[in-house]
């Protein structure tokens, strides 16, 4: 039985199936590089073409998926729980959630598909695979343009992160997909659910450091478990 308001907070393992790599776990790595050396303000300062080979790269990558069964799952909660009793949250920048049909997406890290000028700051959609150029330039000023994502060591938006804190704390419920549970603030928003008395539900086939804090591990892949525990809730 579902207790509402949900929360479902997902991270790289959802997209796994789709064809999409995660960060931690086989297939993470781009070249010799460790995602924890080129998703930083020091590593696109130090060499911005460097890491705009490996953001055009993760463009082409994502470009060739499709949302999977898990993704799906999560655009029939919206639709069957009112909006302000489900709150979709992802560590997510790879646009999976929104091209399965969510609508409301709380994107704690930023997204692939959106570059922002160094100087003006000024956002821009961007959806072009291959880029033309690398590192892309601002149309209007010739300044570099970066991913529009947080990198390691950056602030998250303060209204997304807010929105985030404050459906966690409301949570009756939080079910947590695919996420290593190993980057903050993300990892601690299960934590100020469940303390808030949530009932917590883990999603994925590894143990993480959230597992022993959850009332309810599904051990397997999220476009296998999600399906299977949401048809259990509707039946
Ligand atoms: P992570 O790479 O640290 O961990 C992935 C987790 O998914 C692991 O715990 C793994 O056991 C689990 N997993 C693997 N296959 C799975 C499956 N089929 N079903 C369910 N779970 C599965 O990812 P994270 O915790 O999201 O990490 C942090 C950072 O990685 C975030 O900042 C995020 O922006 C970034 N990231 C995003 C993407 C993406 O947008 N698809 C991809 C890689 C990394």
């Amino acid at each position: 039985m579902i207790e509402t308001p949900v929360v479902a907070l997902t991270g790289a393992g959802i997209s796994a199936e789709s064809g999409v790599p995660t960060f931690r776990g086989a297939g993470g790595l781009w070249r010799e590089f460790r995602p924890e050396d080129l998703a930083t303000p020091e590593a696109f300062v130090r060499d911005p073409k460097l890491v705009w080979e490996w953001y055009a790269w993760r463009r082409e990558v994502v470009a060739g998926c499709d949302p999977n069964a898990a993704h799906r799952v999560l655009v029939e909660m919206e639709e069957q729980l009112r909006r302000e009793n489900f709150t979709l949250v992802t560590q997510n920048i790879d646009g999976l959630h929104e091209a399965a049909g969510s609508r409301n997406v709380l994107r704690l890290h930023g997204s692939l598909w959106s570059m922002r000028c160094t100087r003006e700051g000024t956002r821009n959609s961007d959806r072009r695979v291959p880029l033309e150029e690398i590192p892309p330039r601002c149309s209007d000023c010739g300044a570099l343009l970066r991913p529009d994502v947080v990198w390691f060591g950056e602030t998250l938006d303060r209204d997304v992160l807010e929105a985030a804190i404050a459906a966690s704390r409301r949570a009756k419920m939080m079910i947590v997909i695919g996420t290593s549970a190993a980057v903050q603030p993300a990892a601690s928003l299960p934590l100020l659910a469940k303390r808030n008395g949530a009932r917590l539900i883990e999603i994925n086939p590894d143990e993480t450091p959230l597992s022993a804090d959850a009332d309810e591990v599904l051990r397997g892949p999220a476009a296998v478990e999600l399906p299977r525990w949401w048809a259990l809730q509707a039946g």
